[in-house]
């Protein structure tokens, strides 16, 4: 079984495509940024460009079937595909939704279906502009985004330089935690429904990164969908970077003290490294833009968690001192069938 990363070079090496084109970024056909980073980036008119992603949503592989509310898949999907508009620091407008679903759903199931996604179109203050429905024996949902941003100030994940800091926008793990909670049957217990909030409905970080894109303090920007492991070392790739990440300094969840939550022996660290579904913000900034940030939309919450190195390995550094290569362990469909 290949991994994920390589599925995607063999179809981008196959079909005529565009990949990264070189900093600064020149206009070839229109096509800004091409396959390869968060989302596209198009030329539009008035010195904006669009920003264009899409992103799947299936049962069974990206939701749990029985555990999660009808609501919760309406607004994950319409959020996580949102993120990779926010990852490049555009402001989300529009989005195109293929829906397919069992008969037997197209009652009150998408009734909950719809007041989710509602929720969250209201919150990203975006609209429903077009789409597709069918009928299918699980649901699958297909959806595509476009937002805008100004002529050249998408931030894509290549521009990290040696020297520069790396920044979360907010604590890493707890999408996992809920997740490994939901997965234990925690999840139906009242007392711990505020830790599955951010694995049912994740917070999307959109102000913040086209405040860092207008404001052109961030060198290379993602979201945290995979897991920090696994997207800092796209990040890297793209970048031909390596990075040293200071384990002290990683926000990771704080789990609950409860003795059958004890008993999970669940390591705040391993799930920090490497769960996904998160959503934050993974940006990187030259130190001399740091004093910047202090104006920054959710500034507070901004982690610097370690820097950008010239050798192209990634180092975890522990609190005692000691160093250990950081290895992509987060979310991969092909690597890990069904974990979520
Ligand atoms: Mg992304």
């Amino acid at each position: 079984v290949y991994s994920e990363q390589y599925l995607i070079e063999r179809i981008a090496a196959k079909i005529p495509s565009e990949k990264r084109l070189p900093r600064p970024i020149s206009a070839k056909n229109g096509l800004l940024l091409g396959i390869g980073d968060d989302a596209a980036v198009v030329a539009g008119r008035n010195s904006l460009d669009w920003v264009i992603t899409c992103d799947a949503f299936l049962e069974g592989v990206h939701f749990l079937p029985e555990a999660t509310p009808a609501d919760s898949v309406g607004y994950k999907s319409l959020a996580r595909a949102t993120s990779d508009i926010a990852a490049m620091g555009a402001v989300p407008r529009f989005f195109f939704l293929t829906l397919a679903i069992p008969a037997n759903r197209t009652g009150q199931w998408f009734d909950q279906f719809l007041q989710g996604m509602a929720r969250a179109a209201r919150e990203l203050d975006i609209r429903l502009a077009g789409g597709d429905t069918t009928q299918f024996s699980s649901v699958a949902i297909s959806l595509t985004v476009l937002g805008e941003a100004r002529r050249g100030r998408t931030i894509a994940r290549s521009g990290a330089r040696p020297g520069d800091l790396i920044y979360v926008s907010g604590p890493v793990g707890r999408a996992e935690l809920g997740l490994q909670l939901l997965q234990s049957g925690f999840g139906r217990l009242p007392r711990h429904r505020a830790l599955l909030r951010q694995h049912f409905y994740p917070r999307i970080r959109g102000g913040l990164g086209s405040w860092l894109a207008d404001n052109r303090i961030a060198s290379a920007m993602m979201d945290v969908s995979d897991g920090l492991s696994t997207d800092l070392a796209r990040l890297c790739t793209a970048s031909r970077v390596g990075a040293r990440i200071d384990a002290a300094h990683i926000p990771v969840p704080r789990i609950p003290a409860s003795p059958a939550i004890v008993r999970l022996k669940l390591d705040p660290l391993q799930l920090a490294l490497h769960g996904g579904d998160d959503y934050e913000l993974l940006i990187t900034l030259s130190p001399r833009n740091v004093a910047k940030l202090r104006r920054a939309p959710g500034f507070s919450q901004l982690t610097q968690i370690g820097e950008i190195t010239r050798s192209k390995c990634i180092l975890l550094v522990d609190s005692g001192g000691s160093t250990q290569s950081l290895h992509p362990e987060g979310w991969d469909p092909f690597a890990k069938p069904k974990r979520k």
